[in-house]
């Protein structure tokens, strides 16, 4: 038995001090230095788990971005994956979820014929637009089946997986007939740094760049023309208002104000 896996990885600004284009509605990114989506590292640390524990697996990393993206496939043979692709073109620009999973579901199926795959993993969701909505997505274009909130792959073969999802209210466990799509959450595993041998395999990675022309699609299927949803405004949270500092000569005095503070608003 040998499993190959998926797992799709986003570039995101490694910045949380990002500001929001009012004409967009999107992330203003122009300059910010970006990194593997940091939900990603748990999904990419599952697959070389994967690895480990079925002995012959292979992992393939997918992003679809700039060329710049590519970095992040670095990242992930760094960590242990053994390839990457670059989903990469002009005629991607202004996608969204559905323009996004769709790509990468072609991409997928590319892969698929080439050497079947058992399971796509996800992360939760992107630091930066973040709707947790791309795994469920995919796995609908593909119709494969899917999970999300897995904290736990309890067990797997080429035919099926046990995995535990993390309710609100308690686990569940669920067996998924592969292939299949999982999006994870961060309590699944603990991610490894990059190791040197993962690190010198990194730099010499060289990934594929696939268009929309390479995975079938039409110009029409992809980006803005293939987009189902639209901003139509977004605005930052308010600015928190400022603080109360309780003045004193002593810790009784300030602690005797501070009473008189909530009682007087009416908190205790
Ligand atoms: C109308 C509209 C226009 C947009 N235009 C642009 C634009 O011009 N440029 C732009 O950069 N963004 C644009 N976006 C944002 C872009 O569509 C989303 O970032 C993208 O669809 C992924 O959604 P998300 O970030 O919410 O991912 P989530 O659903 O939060 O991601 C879940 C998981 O899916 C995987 N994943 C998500 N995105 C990718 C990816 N690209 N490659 C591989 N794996 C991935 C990761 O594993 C991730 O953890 C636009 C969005 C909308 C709604």
């Amino acid at each position: 038995m040998a499993l190959h896996i998926v797992v799709c990885v986003k570039s995101t600004p490694s910045s949380m001090n990002i500001g929001v284009d009012a004409a967009t509605g999107l992330p203003k990114t122009a300059g910010i230095p970006t990194a593997l989506n940091p939900f990603d590292e748990f999904a990419v640390e599952e697959a070389v788990r994967l690895k480990e524990r079925v002995p012959g697996s292979t992992a393939t990393a997918l992003t679809l971005g700039p060329d710049a993206a590519a970095e992040v496939l670095r990242e992930a043979i760094a960590r242990g994956m053994d390839a990457g692709v670059l989903v990469c073109g002009a005629e991607f620009e202004g996608g969204d979820s559905l323009a996004t999973s769709r790509a990468l579901s072609a991409a997928i199926k590319k892969l698929h014929a080439e050497k079947p795959v058992h399971l796509v993993i996800f992360g939760k969701n992107t630091s930066d637009v973040g709707a947790g909505v791309v795994g469920t997505q995919t796995a609908a274009w593909l119709d494969w089946a899917s999970a999300s909130a897995i904290k736990k792959i309890d067990s797997i073969d080429e035919q099926s997986a046990t995995v535990t999802r993390m309710m609100e209210d308690g686990v569940d466990t669920v067996k998924l007939t592969l292939p299949a799509c999982l999006s994870t959450v961060k309590e699944i595993n603990e991610p490894r740094l990059p190791s040197l041998k993962g690190k010198m395999a990194s730099k010499k990675a060289v990934f594929p760049k696939w268009t929309a022309a390479d995975l079938g699609l039409e110009p029409g299927q992809v980006g803005a023309a293939g987009a189902g949803s639209a901003i139509l405004k977004a605005s930052l949270p308010p600015a928190r208002p400022a603080g109360l500092k309780v003045e004193g000569a002593t810790a009784a005095e300030k602690a005797a104000k501070l009473i008189d503070i909530l009682v007087e608003r009416k908190l205790i």
